[in-house]
């Protein structure tokens, strides 16, 4: 491209960077005005710009559009200020900007696939402008987020999650793709929207969505071949688990909600192991909260201590009891149980409270993940601070609303020995005179460079063990400064250093389980991802 063109590319715009000789040789005197400005500069002035607005919907905004305008420059600001834009371009912000996705919809950032493209997906993906596809995030947009069910609008979500791979794991934007879905919205409010954008009809299940995801998935094997990773993203549960097992063995497939949860919570546990003591199959975990993300966790930890224990998963289960909204899971609740329930059905009396169930099964580890909130109530934190010294309190359910309790009420109810962490994020709390930091469990410190960690080996499907190597070079990761403060996580200014070293752990086991095509195996693998991350710094043009 050149000239005018080359002004309106985003992959090759640069703005005021053009250099004068670039000017020259690219027909783009005149199209600009005379000044030259750095990368450096225009991220600064950007920065102060973004920091003028109020509401955060208008940061979401103004960053989508300079993705559209200028991709290096949204990449830099993005990674230079991880911490801060995080928030904007993924959770909370981008889950209103979801919901007003009608609204503010200006481009195609991503491929949409309704019912009515049946037949014809594999002519579709062909639109795509990019063709060397190597992670595709794809939602049907049921349970965006905390949010629920919001159909065609959840395309924010991929556009998000791949904006991430990009900049905390590294991967090429174009090498990305976002999908969503549309097999029509249960949600009656954009069902009689007048300018609701996806198709207006109630969903479609059964074999016609089956059927519609079966298409999906050989068009992308087909177009893009056996090495793509797909990331299936906030599907309802119902489908989340049925997908996942459905494609593990003949797909490159990932689902976040279910396993990238478990592997950054898993990584927690075995952080906060530093302050608590003892191994992972001393310890005693109670989970309010039976879905993708309680189950997803309670499988993972299950593995590592069948491993520790050198003894089958079923055994390892046995530390890990779980309270859905019946109550404790037990084996008389067997025959209505969902089959992802049924192997954390353990011998017991019912019991229907959490607090009840606290007392009576006296965990070590209390972890929240129901999307209730104020579920940890004081009765429930002062019963785990009675019998454990540190208790272990994990309070995942996002938003903040639906926390099931504050980083403040943990700390303050059990007198400062908590030892917590959360989905969302809280501010540090001045308890009697000593600060507490309350660790993030986000995904995003995994997804990026587990995907990474595939990419670069080649990894042909995904298997559990993967899960545990990101896990444990995540838990690596955290310094004694960070145990000082009550940390179980690392900060997030390091991401891209931390997906490196994920990346690395993962591509070696990828190697160790005969997994990988990618040929011979590099010897320094954290070198390597090093080398393999995208770079947002501008280009010369000659
Ligand atoms: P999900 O699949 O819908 O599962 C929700 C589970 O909570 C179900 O087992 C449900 O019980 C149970 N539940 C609902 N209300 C309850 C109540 N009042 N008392 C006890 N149990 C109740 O959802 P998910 O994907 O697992 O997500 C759950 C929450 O975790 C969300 O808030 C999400 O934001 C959060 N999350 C956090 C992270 C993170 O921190 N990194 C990652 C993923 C998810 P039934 O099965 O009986 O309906
Ligand atoms: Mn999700």
């Amino acid at each position: 491209a050149s000239g005018y063109t080359l002004l309106r590319d985003p992959h090759h715009n640069k703005g005021l960077a053009f250099t004068e000789k670039e000017r020259d040789a690219h027909y783009l005197r005149g199209l600009l005005p005379p000044a030259i400005v750095s990368q450096d500069l225009q991220e600064r002035k950007l920065m102060h710009s973004l920091r003028q607005y109020d509401v955060p919907l208008h940061k979401y905004i103004a960053m989508m559009d300079l993705q559209e305008r200028n991709e290096r420059l949204f990449y830099k600001l993005l990674i230079d200020n991880v911490e801060e834009l995080l928030p904007v371009v993924y959770t909370p912000t981008v889950g209103e900007a979801c919901q007003k996705y009608g609204s503010i919809y200006r481009r195609p950032q991503g491929l949409y696939i309704s019912l009515k493209e049946k037949g014809k997906i594999l002519e579709v993906l062909k639109n795509w402008p990019e063709k060397s596809i190597q992670v595709i995030v794809v939602t049907d947009g049921e349970r965006i987020l905390g949010l629920g069910d919001l159909g065609c609008q959840g395309m924010g979500i991929p556009v998000g999650k791949l904006s991430l791979y990009t900049a905390l794991g590294g991967l090429r934007p174009s090498a990305c793709l976002p999908v969503t879905i549309d097999v029509g919205t249960n949600n009656e409010q954009l069902l009689n929207d007048e300018f609701y954008i996806g198709l207006k009809q109630r969903r479609a299940r059964g074999q016609e969505y089956t059927e519609l995801l079966d298409e999906f998935m050989n068009a992308v094997k087909q177009n893009y071949g056996e090495k793509v990773l797909v990331q299936f993203e906030d599907f309802a549960n119902h489908n989340a688990f049925e997908l996942l097992s459905r494609y593990s063995s003949s797909h490159l497939v990932f689902n976040d909600d279910i396993q990238g949860t478990a592997s950054v919570v898993l990584a927690g546990l075995i952080s906060a192991l530093k302050l608590v003591g003892g191994s992972l199959a001393d310890h005693t975990f109670l989970f309010l909260g039976a879905g993708e993300a309680g189950t997803g966790i309670a499988e993972l930890i299950a593995l590592k201590i069948s491993k520790q224990i050198k003894s089958p998963v079923e055994e390892a289960r046995k530390k890990i009891w779980l309270v859905d909204s019946k109550g404790l899971i037990v084996k008389s609740r067997l025959g209505s149980l969902q089959h992802f329930k049924k192997p954390w059905a353990h011998e017991h009396e019912p019991v229907k409270e959490l607090v009840d169930a606290v007392k009576a099964i006296k965990p070590t580890v209390l972890i929240g993940s129901s999307g209730v909130g104020k579920t940890f109530t004081k009765e429930v934190v002062e019963a785990m601070a009675s019998f454990n010294e540190k208790p272990l309190i994990l309070a995942l359910s996002n938003p903040t609303s639906q926390s099931e309790c504050t980083a403040e009420e943990a700390y303050k109810w059990s007198k400062g020995r908590a030892i917590f962490a959360s989905g969302s994020p809280f501010d540090p709390v001045n308890y009697e005179g000593k600060v507490f930091v309350p660790g993030q469990a986000n995904n995003a410190y995994i997804f990026p460079g587990f995907g990474l960690g595939l990419i670069i080996s080649g990894a042909i499907r995904v298997h559990d063990d993967m899960l545990l190597a990101a896990s444990e070079a995540l838990a690596a990761q955290v310094k004694q400064e960070n145990y000082d403060k009550g940390l179980i996580y690392p900060p997030f200014s390091n991401i891209r250093k931390i997906s490196a070293h994920i990346a690395a752990n993962v591509a070696a086991k990828v190697y160790e389980l005969g997994l990988a095509s990618h040929l011979p195996r590099p010897k320094n693998l954290v070198k390597y991802a090093e080398s393999c991350m995208y770079s947002p710094v501008y280009r010369s043009y000659r």
